[in-house]
């Protein structure tokens, strides 16, 4: 029960307060051991989290028929009713505290370009943003015929591999994690569009198995970039972008490139349609099958009267849908993703001219 003010002291201290959390990371214990519990966790080749919630799930309907019975019978009533409530407070707690210790805090977190020594990015041309998308486009072309099944426990290993190189490179990845699970029952997630899930009360990285196979690694390396304390959406895109490119396995390297070329072309689609078709023309047969095929996945989801309820997670990467859905040109302001991948392409580019 005390652990909870305890963590709401943390989490006041560290609210906008960057070096804060860079201290708490690098020096404190409970990073180190939210860490050795993920390699705990990871032992099993399951999600604990996907089993505990099945558990829950069905626990807390005997609780109530407990509870129910117990409040007929029970002579003091009050002492009851309290001795519940106090209970439930306290699970309420220590869930709330490993909530804020684990996972929380990293929202207060600098952003990952100080980590790896890029430039922050305030304008993009939509120029600038076409580049980026060629240079993608070609990325993917060339890898495309690396899209196969792979099997997750295989997927799984190699997402550990990936953020080993990515950790010889920048030491902010240089911890080793419980490897990813692939989630039991997929198809429901799938259901409510979510491509995968971090559980910081299991320090797990879920993903969603029964997707496209092409989403899968790239998936896997995005949650993986929350366990590693980056918890904003975009900026774990760009984590696993990074991830991806650095596995020695192709089909990572498709996963990451695909991923990032949908994005970036999402967002060039609102700046300049011109560009955006001559972007989306590069893209090779091959690469369009897979991507019509992720549409059509997921349209057949919706379909279904369950799938109704499908949130606009899966619509957010989805490249098809935005064609359908002809947005209006305007000024954006770009994801962090785009900024993120815009301020890589600069790194690079001034890279090359040096060297020359
Ligand atoms: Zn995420």
């Amino acid at each position: 029960m005390l652990s909870a003010p305890f963590s709401l002291i943390l989490l006041i201290i560290a609210d906008n307060n960057s070096t804060f959390v860079d201290v708490y990371r690098d020096y404190l214990i409970i990073p180190q051991i939210a860490r050795i519990y993920s390699l705990i966790t990871g032992i099993f080749p399951f999600s604990v989290a996907e089993i505990l919630i099945w558990f829950v799930g069905a626990g807390s309907i005997v609780i109530i028929i407990y509870f129910i019975i117990s409040i007929i019978k029970k002579k003091e009533k009050k002492k009851f009713l309290f001795n519940t409530l106090f209970n439930m407070l306290t699970v309420g707690a220590v869930l709330f505290s490993i909530f804020i210790l684990f996972c929380g805090i990293y929202y207060n977190r600098r952003g990952i370009s100080e980590y790896i020594g890029y430039e922050e990015v305030e304008e993009i041309s939509a120029e600038e943003l076409y580049e980026v998308c060629v240079e993608l486009a070609n990325q993917v072309n060339e890898l495309s015929y690396a899209n196969e099944d792979m099997d997750f426990s295989k997927i799984a290993e190699e997402t550990r591999r990936a953020y080993d190189n990515l950790g010889k490179k920048y030491s902010v990845f240089s911890d080793v994690y419980g490897k990813p699970k692939g989630v039991i029952f997929s198809e429901v997630m799938s259901y409510t569009g979510i491509a995968g899930v971090f559980s910081p009360f299991t320090m797990e990285a879920n993903v969603n198995t029964a997707q496209t196979s092409y989403n899968i690694p790239f998936d896997a390396c995005h949650e993986m970039a929350h366990m590693y304390g980056f918890m904003r959406e975009d900026e774990a895109n760009f984590i696993a972008y990074l991830a991806c490119m650095e596995s020695d396995n192709d089909y990572f390297k498709y996963s990451g490139a695909m991923l990032a070329f949908i994005l970036c072309h999402n967002e060039l689609f609102e700046v300049d349609l011109d560009l955006w078709e001559k972007a989306d023309e590069l893209i090779s047969y091959s690469v369009n099958e897979d991507l019509i095929e992720n549409s059509e996945y997921w349209d057949s989801l919706e379909e279904t009267e369950f799938g109704e309820t499908i949130s606009d997670i899966s619509e957010n990467i989805n490249d098809t849908y935005l064609k359908a859905n002809g947005q209006e040109e305007g000024v954006v302001s770009y994801t962090r993703m785009v900024k993120l991948m815009v301020a890589k392409y600069r790194y690079e580019k001034n890279q090359k001219s040096a060297l020359q």
